[in-house]
């Protein structure tokens, strides 16, 4: 039977019905999908050493004859053992085998093996514990493959060989001409060498051509829904006088508030759905922008809705707005998650009706059957918060609405092209008069009590501050890391101890909206002196008066996340801190905290953060709600990237419906499915 992309894995030589329902476990049904089961890594079996080379304590390959095998013995019930003696001219070495009586047999004495693992035991008796072995003759570079029970990397490898060697040419889905200018390999020539490459070199030119792929398919599915967006009409908004709003706010805006406001009020008035996303550091002033839009449609006679994706966040945006824009006859209403089911009604219904023109909240707003009577504009606040498909979601249902997001956090321009690819960008590059740097300490935990002293301070002059601790409570299973600040025990702890007699507050996730809503409004009134809080602060909050802000176990933070809490303060005239405290030993963490220390620029934290901890890990791929990528590396293939979006712009151009590429078309539709269908 002749093999094909297509065929089922059952079908090649050696594989049958067992192996087949083990593959399935890995997701592994056809023979495109065993070729597209990528190595995670790869052993370098060019670079054997002897047994007397063989350096203690390191995970490396050692080629050596393999002596006579002694034979097993019973440990305990399920727990077998057997040491072989392998030996070169130079020395020789135990191979110690638990359970391994299969890779055992299957080993002939006086026959040459690659055996890799690390080596323990001593220098005149060296040891190696459950070690991989290769036949002698194997060379270039071994695949490691992400494993389930019952594979093993050889035996997938083994699989994936007689596969290709089985396989015709494989056809290639990239037109020449785009393969050609952006120096890729074929698709026949990547999948063959990946999986058995014999230099790093080679496994670098096949893997940049699967990554292309992936990036070209994601990058049309984005560009695809920029554009149905983009071919959308709507009722342009007329313009008017701005004055009166700048007017009535109690300082003047910075040139880039106002700047961002006049390209925001461009689109409302252009026809086209506004689709725009108001990029600023912390504290650049985001939120009056925001405000200057919603009253822009107000004055169009139209509604607006501002979504924030903390119920603290909402809150506090409805303390702060209300009364300027209530001010100037706007009606404001506040929608969460923890307003009651009365007000939920009546709120709901009053914007049915047309009777409120602005509605602050949670997503609860766009969850819900929440309807409105003439919705105009849509804000998102702290937009990385919300996956691509929410905002996606919230602009389908309603058609033709100008959609606004603000985000504080910095995006790398890498995925910052993707993620708001189908966005245009203000940027505000200018923080409101009078800012100062915040002077960043980065601490161990023997300076607590002098940090506490530093705090208690700022607390006497009347100012106000932070602790921010990792966790709600100590962690009852004990299976944490030991030393994490439960922000429970801690404010016991605080209130009796070092800050006795000061007014404390406590603020975590875990608290009901409404005892939260109690909370940050008694700090923001100053009836709370110092607020031990959980992250849930970490965006947006806004209190002035707090200029001190100290984050226990700070290593367990992403930079960009510390930013942000570190953003908490600074936010008036008066000169701010922030205290890192961490007792981290390894070198990573330190680096990364003392950067942060030395930096303000929230741009370039995040490029840091990108490039020190890799996408997965930058505050969660799946709150940007981007597909799980197979092969791509966001923050190691930018430059691919670019060109991945320089051709996906050029094909569409040219082929917009993807006619003269279905393998392509059909990889973008499913990329597509992914981002909106994740939600
Ligand atoms: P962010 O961009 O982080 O959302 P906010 O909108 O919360 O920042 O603004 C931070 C603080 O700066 C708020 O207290 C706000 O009232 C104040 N602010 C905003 N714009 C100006 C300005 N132009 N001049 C002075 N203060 C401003
Ligand atoms: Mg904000």
């Amino acid at each position: 039977m002749e093999i094909t992309l297509g065929s089922e894995v059952r079908f090649l030589r050696g594989v049958g019905e067992q192996r087949m329902k083990k593959y399935q476990k890995l997701g592994i049904t056809t023979v495109e999908d065993l070729l597209r089961h990528l190595p995670r890594d790869y052993t370098d079996l060019r670079r054997a050493v002897s047994i007397g080379a063989a350096a203690l304590g390191e995970r490396q390959v050692v080629r050596a004859i393999l002596g006579k095998k002694e034979s097993e013995h019973q440990l305990r019930r399920g727990l077998t053992v057997q040491k072989l003696l392998a030996l070169d001219g130079s020395d020789t070495i135990t191979l110690t085998f638990f359970n391994g009586k299969y890779t055992v047999a299957a080993l002939r004495e006086g026959e040459e093996y690659l055996f890799y693992g690390r080596v323990d035991g001593s220098l005149t008796r060296k040891e190696m514990v459950s070690p991989v072995v290769y036949p002698g003759d194997t060379g270039g570079l071994f695949p490691v493959y992400p494993l389930t029970a019952g594979l093993t990397s050889r035996g997938i490898a083994k699989d994936a060989a007689t596969a290709l060697a089985s396989l015709a040419e494989i056809p290639d889905p990239l037109p020449d001409g785009i393969r050609r200018e952006n120096s890729l390999c074929t698709l026949d020539y990547a999948l063959r060498t990946i999986h058995s490459p014999s230099s790093p070199e080679e496994v670098q030119i096949a893997r940049e051509r699967l990554v292309f792929d992936e990036l070209l398919a994601l990058s049309i599915s984005f560009m695809e829904m920029k554009r149905g967006r983009l071919g959308e009409r709507t009722q342009p908004m007329e313009p008017v006088e701005m004055a009166p709003f700048y007017a009535a706010l109690p300082f003047s805006l910075t040139g880039a508030q106002r700047r961002a406001i006049g390209e925001a009020v461009t689109d409302l008035c252009s026809g086209t759905p506004m689709n725009r996303l108001v990029q600023g550091d912390v504290g650049s002033g985001k939120t009056m922008v925001a405000a200057a839009c919603c009253w822009f449609a107000w004055k169009n006679g139209r509604q607006s809705a501002l979504m924030a994706p903390t119920e603290i966040l909402a809150e506090q945006h409805y303390r702060g707005l209300s009364p300027l824009l209530e001010g100037l006859g706007m009606r404001v209403g506040l929608l969460t998650g923890s307003s009651t089911a009365k007000e939920k009604r009546e709120r709901k219904a009053a914007l049915k009706e047309g009777e409120l023109d602005l509605i602050i909240g949670t997503h609860a707003l766009i969850t819900g059957d929440t309807a409105f009577r003439d919705l105009g504009l849509v804000v998102t606040d702290e937009q990385h918060r919300f996956g691509v498909a929410q905002r996606m979601t919230l602009s389908g249902k309603n058609q033709g609405t100008h959609v606004l997001v603000m985000s504080a956090t910095p995006i790398p321009r890498t995925l910052g092209l993707i993620l708001y690819g189908d966005l245009e960008l203000s940027v505000i590059d200018e923080l409101p008069p009078g800012r100062q740097k915040i002077a960043t300490y980065y601490i161990g935990g023997d300076k607590r009590q002098r940090a506490f002293g530093y705090i208690k301070k700022h607390l006497d002059m009347g100012y106000q501050g932070y602790i921010v601790c990792p966790l709600v409570e100590e962690d009852e299973t004990g299976e944490g890391p030991p030393g994490l600040k439960a922000a429970v025990t801690y404010l016991e702890e605080l209130e009796r101890g070092p800050f006795a007699g000061y007014r404390l507050g406590l603020l975590h996730g875990k608290l009901k909206g409404k005892e939260k809503e109690a909370v940050m409004g008694a700090f923001a009134g100053g009836k709370i002196q110092l607020l031990v809080s959980t992250t849930v602060i970490e965006v947006g909050v806004d209190v002035p008066n707090a200029v001190i802000i100290l984050i226990e176990n700070a290593e367990r933070f992403g930079l960009s996340q510390l930013h942000q809490l570190r953003g908490r303060v600074g936010r008036g005239k008066v000169q701010s801190c922030c205290i890192l405290l961490s007792d981290a030993r390894g070198e990573g963490a330190r680096e990364r905290l003392k950067y942060l220390a030395s930096t303000g620029d929230g741009f370039q934290i995040a490029e840091y953060d990108l490039r020190t901890r890799g996408p997965g890990d930058f505050f969660g791929m799946r709150q940007h709600g981007l597909p799980q990528l197979q092969v791509a590396d966001l923050a190691a293939d930018g430059q691919v990237l670019y060109r991945a979006q320089h051709t996906a712009g050029r094909l569409l151009e040219e082929d917009p419906g993807l006619e003269t590429v279905p393998e392509l078309s059909a990889r973008v539709k499913q990329m597509t499915g992914m981002v909106s269908g994740g939600m």
